[in-house]
């Protein structure tokens, strides 16, 4: 515990003034390297090993961490559970992979698709659906994004497009507002979705510059996830009203997940907190069974008794739906509270 106050205090005179998102994120490798080894991480967890997710943070995100066994640690340092083999669990547990009909398209409902444009991130969250392929390389290259626009050209039943990857804000803002010039000339694409956890994980990314770009493309709709309160800072609730402000609605997708957030207490001031700052609770994600992160898993009888309490507690404004992903389904399967429960 002395141990990371001092981490901490050496990276906060370094960082807490430090509001360039691009500095620190060049220095994320270097504070990831100091975390690990204050933490005794083995160096396995950088990479590139294939069966290994690797292990990143950023000096901000090392800032709200107060030991590794806390809410934020435990989305961050690696964990030798990430080895249990389970037969449930999959590298691909949303089947992606089969629904992907070009270079970067995940086209598994009718009238939306995903565009994985990035597959790096501020923060490696340790759950991560999509940790098969997030911090690896082949990177997304010009020629990927070329074919995959082609793709949605020829596919005029797609009218709502994620952007998502990784974190497509790691982008630079001349290739985002490219990307957006590029979708916005295909007119039956309506809408446009940005999935990022920048807001919470690298706050100061969320730049007047940003906003400004992002705000002539509407509707575009920002997907974020805040799992726990204490990731609600001044710099994460400064992000929120920018993006607010600028017209650009911001929902957000908590995943439950055990140790972090499976308490009622803890995801009710969540959520009262989301509403203040005009995040509105859209999802609360039952955790897909992917390999290496089946001990965040939660029970779906605890999720629902969660649901419950937030009912019970609070008003509708502020309860997300609790859903799970079947790759086989139409669409997300709410679980709802079963009735009668208490
Ligand atoms: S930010 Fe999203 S894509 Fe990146 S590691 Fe976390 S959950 Fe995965």
């Amino acid at each position: 515990m002395k141990g990371i106050q001092k981490l901490i205090m050496s990276t906060e005179d370094t960082n807490t003034i430090k509001t360039n998102w691009k500095q620190i994120l060049r220095e994320s490798p270097e504070v990831s390297k100091r975390a690990a080894q204050k933490f005794q991480i083995s160096k396995k967890w950088f990479g590139p090993a294939p069966e290994l997710f690797p292990f990143k943070l950023n000096g901000y995100w090392l800032r709200l961490i107060t030991a590794p066994d806390d809410p934020i640690g435990v989305q961050t340092f690696p964990d030798e559970k990430e080895f249990q083999e389970t037969a449930s669990a999959s590298v691909d547990p949303l089947q992606e992979e089969r629904y992907r009909k070009a270079p970067l398209i995940i086209h598994r409902y009718r009238d939306r698709a995903l565009f994985l444009v990035s597959n790096t991130c501020a923060v490696y969250c340790r759950f991560c659906t999509r940790r098969r392929q997030v911090g690896r390389p082949p990177f997304p290259r010009q020629i990927q994004i070329m074919e995959s626009l082609n793709y949605l050209r020829a596919h005029t039943e797609i009218r709502d497009v994620i952007l998502s990857g990784g974190d497509p804000l790691m982008l630079s803002d001349s290739r985002i507002r490219r990307l957006l010039v590029q979708l916005r000339r295909l007119p039956q694409i309506k809408i446009l979705r940005i999935g990022t956890r920048m807001p919470v994980t690298l706050p100061q990314r969320i730049t007047e510059p940003l906003v400004k770009i992002l705000r002539h493309f509407q509707p575009l709709y920002i997907l974020t996830q805040f799992n726990h309160p204490a990731e609600m800072t001044s710099e994460s609730r400064r992000a929120c009203t920018l993006l607010v402000e600028h017209g650009l609605p911001v929902l957000n997708q908590s995943v439950l997940l055990k140790g972090v957030n499976d308490d009622p207490e803890v995801l009710l001031d969540l959520m009262r907190k989301l509403v203040e700052i005009r995040v509105i609770p859209y999802y609360l994600h039952q955790l897909d069974p992917v390999r290496g992160a089946l001990h965040f898993r939660v029970p779906v009888e605890k999720g629902r008794e969660i649901m419950q309490y937030l009912w019970a507690h609070t008003g509708g404004m502020a309860v997300p739906t609790y859903v799970f992903d079947n790759p086989e389904a139409p669409g997300k399967i709410p679980l709802y509270p079963c009735a009668g429960q208490s």
